[in-house]
């Protein structure tokens, strides 16, 4: 086919420029047509509140000449209806590391340097941080080596009381296991459990079990660990919680295998990755949501 070369043309600067001019002078007009129309409007009115001058009525707003802006209807701040008989309280998750001081936890059989409150420090300030990249408020009950009370009652009330003082919305303890050497088979022991204990519901049709089934599966998920199941268990720091509470075995520190995992970083970090994939499910199946840049709950009022 045969096509025409195509013409570059160059633009023609003067035929350009008499246009500018002419559109410069289009628009003054414009703006001087709209100035005349702004001033004879300016005119009307001042006559007008001259003849009203009678009327009794303050006039010293009305003698200003303000042109006429409309004025946005301020955005309103979309209201939260709050449902009855609840409260609208900001997303807390409070992360327990257990133990910690004097109080070890369990300690390794196969290197006694080796202590459960030293892993589970470590899973607790990952889950923390994990949470807050995801835009979850979150709070360590402690982020060093200490304990709350020399009395193991007083220090594991210690920790619900910080959840309880908090408001938490939910709270999770991080812990080690291990299995009594002196029976046979004992070594074989491992895995990891999940330990709830189903309270009063704070929020509606949710339950303390469900929140282990979540977070347990998504454990899992991560690290492939062998489950044991969740548990329902009377533990201090379950019963003594005012919101849904978990604690997890992560793995067995008598257990060569477990003890490698609970040793090597990598398993640490996916059961911290775990613990927060799963708090975001259950956050979302609690109805958590936005607002103003913040996640919220709605939580049972209570007595
Ligand atoms: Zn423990």
């Amino acid at each position: 086919m045969n096509i025409p070369p195509v013409r570059h043309r160059r633009p023609a600067p003067r035929y350009r420029l008499v246009n500018t001019t002419r559109f410069i002078a289009v628009l003054l007009v414009f703006f001087l047509a709209i100035t005349a129309i702004i001033i004879a409007g300016a005119t009307a009115n001042n006559n007008n509140n001259n003849n009203n001058d009678n009327v009794e009525e303050p006039s010293d707003e009305s003698s200003v000449v303000v042109t006429p802006v409309a004025t946005p209807t301020p955005e309103p701040t979309p209201a939260i209806e709050i449902p009855e008989g609840k409260t609208m309280e900001p997303v807390l998750v409070v992360v327990d590391a257990g133990h910690g001081g004097r109080d070890p936890g369990t300690i390794s059989p196969y290197d006694d340097t080796f202590f459960e409150k030293d892993v589970v420090l470590d899973i607790a300030k990952r889950v923390e941080k994990y949470l807050k990249d995801k835009g979850i408020n979150a709070m360590l009950t402690r982020d060093g080596d200490y304990h709350f009370n020399d009395s193991i009652d007083k220090d594991l009330l210690e920790r619900a009381d910080i959840a309880n003082r908090n408001n938490a919305s939910l709270f999770v303890s991080i812990h080690v296991n291990a299995y009594d050497l002196k029976f046979k088979g004992a070594a074989a022991v491992n895995g990891m459990e999940v330990y709830y204990l189903n309270k009063d519901t704070v929020y509606t049709d949710f339950t303390d079990e469900r929140y282990a089934e979540i977070v347990a599966n998504k454990i899992i998920e991560f690290t492939g660990i062998k489950f044991n199941g969740i548990k329902s268990r009377g533990l201090s720091v379950l019963r003594n919680t005012h919101m849904p509470a978990i604690l997890v075995e992560t793995a067995y520190i008598t257990n060569k295998e477990d003890h490698a995992r609970l040793k090597s970083n990598d398993f640490r970090d996916k059961t911290a990755k775990g613990i927060v994939d799963g708090i975001e499910l259950v956050l979302d199946e609690i109805g958590a949501f936005e607002h103003q840049g913040e996640l919220y709950v709605f939580k049972e009022a209570g007595e």
